[in-house]
């Protein structure tokens, strides 16, 4: 027994009567990001942090109940005092804090350490029971500086402009397209969007990220530019249509999970950029010492690895049952 525990309906508090990401309809969620694997849609009422109202009501649909409440600001329920706080996954990402009776739960939701300019950094909150996620829970993986992947983007960018070719690169349309998005230099040649990304941007620039000016990734936008533009769609978007458009393409794919060769549909891409929205293996244990967190619950990925290397630390550890929704490649 403990403040936190999973049901069928998803990570319950029972004295505070919320569940936190529930898989469910429940009567009052907390949600830590607007990722499908964490935001189902049918609950009567949500609360999440404030930059991420309307993303969320961008996934959910328009009629949903949702609260927004300032990273850091406390409210009460039924006896249990709950706060958000940066996760730095993406825009409006939150860990969320659970306090009761002196006890305090932090349930990570998904994470980074590394800098991001289109969300809050990460912030490290202290608590006796820590959730972490452990997407890529694995001492293989490491990321490189993002400023440095970014610099290789542009070149790449560069070289298939003076091979005639268009760019396109693949990322997932809510957080990952945002931050490549923000990060490129629109001076290079015409920036083209995935309407699943470029419905998100209208969200982010009311939280003041700032972007370089797009167009639509229509047919004729991509004949127009064909051979100098740099195109952003998501990994499930159908490229052999933007490909018949485009006509001469290089493609890329940016994921964490590029750092390992051989993940399965990646394979075919003609570039990979090592870029993740989660934590590293690093960030991972720096963060959870960050914590002083005595217990430590592990969910979402390499789960057993994670917690053997806990507790070989001394650390208690478990791991968490949850549902998973969609490929691990997905998530990310
Ligand atoms: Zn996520
Ligand atoms: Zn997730």
């Amino acid at each position: 027994m403990g403040l936190l525990q999973v049901t069928d309906r998803g990570l319950h508090c029972a004295a505070g009567n919320f569940h936190i990401d529930p898989w469910k309809t429940v009567e009052r969620a907390l949600i830590t990001h607007a990722h499908a694997d964490h935001a189902r849609g049918g609950s009567k009422r949500y609360l999440c942090a404030a930059p991420g109202v309307s993303v969320l009501r961008e996934r959910l649909g328009r009629e949903t109940s949702i609260e927004g409440i300032s990273y850091g600001e406390r409210r009460v329920m039924d006896g249990v005092t709950v706060s958000f706080h940066p996760a730095g996954h993406l825009l409006g990402a939150a860990q969320i804090r659970v306090e009761h009776r002196g006890e305090v739960w932090v349930v990570s939701g998904d994470y980074k350490t590394q800098p991001d300019p289109t969300c809050a950094t990460f912030e490290p909150v202290k608590c006796d029971t820590f959730v972490t996620e452990s997407t890529f829970g694995l001492p293989i993986y490491r990321w490189p500086e993002p400023a440095a992947v970014i610099r290789e983007l542009h070149e790449w960018w560069s070289t298939n402009q003076q091979a005639g070719r268009t760019s396109i690169v693949f990322a997932y349309s809510l957080g990952k397209a945002q931050r490549i998005l923000a990060q490129l230099d629109g001076s290079v040649g015409p920036i083209l969007v995935h309407p699943a990304i470029a419905a998100m941007l209208p969200h982010y620039g009311a939280e003041g990220v700032r972007f370089p000016p797009t167009d639509n990734a229509a047919k004729d936008n991509l004949r127009a530019t064909a051979g100098r533009a740099l195109v952003i769609a998501p990994p499930a978007a159908d490229d052999s249509a933007l490909v018949r458009a485009a006509g001469e393409v290089s493609t890329a794919f940016a994921s964490g999970w590029m750092a390992v060769r051989g993940t399965r549909r990646w394979r075919a891409a003609d570039r990979g950029f090592v870029m993740s929205d989660h934590a590293d293996w690093a960030g991972l244990n720096d963060a959870i010492t960050a914590t002083g967190a005595g217990r430590v619950l592990v969910t979402h990925g390499y789960t057993k690895p994670l917690v053997r290397w806990l507790r070989e630390r001394g650390l208690e550890a478990d791991e968490l049952a949850t549902q998973f929704v969609g490929e691990r490649e997905d998530r990310e």
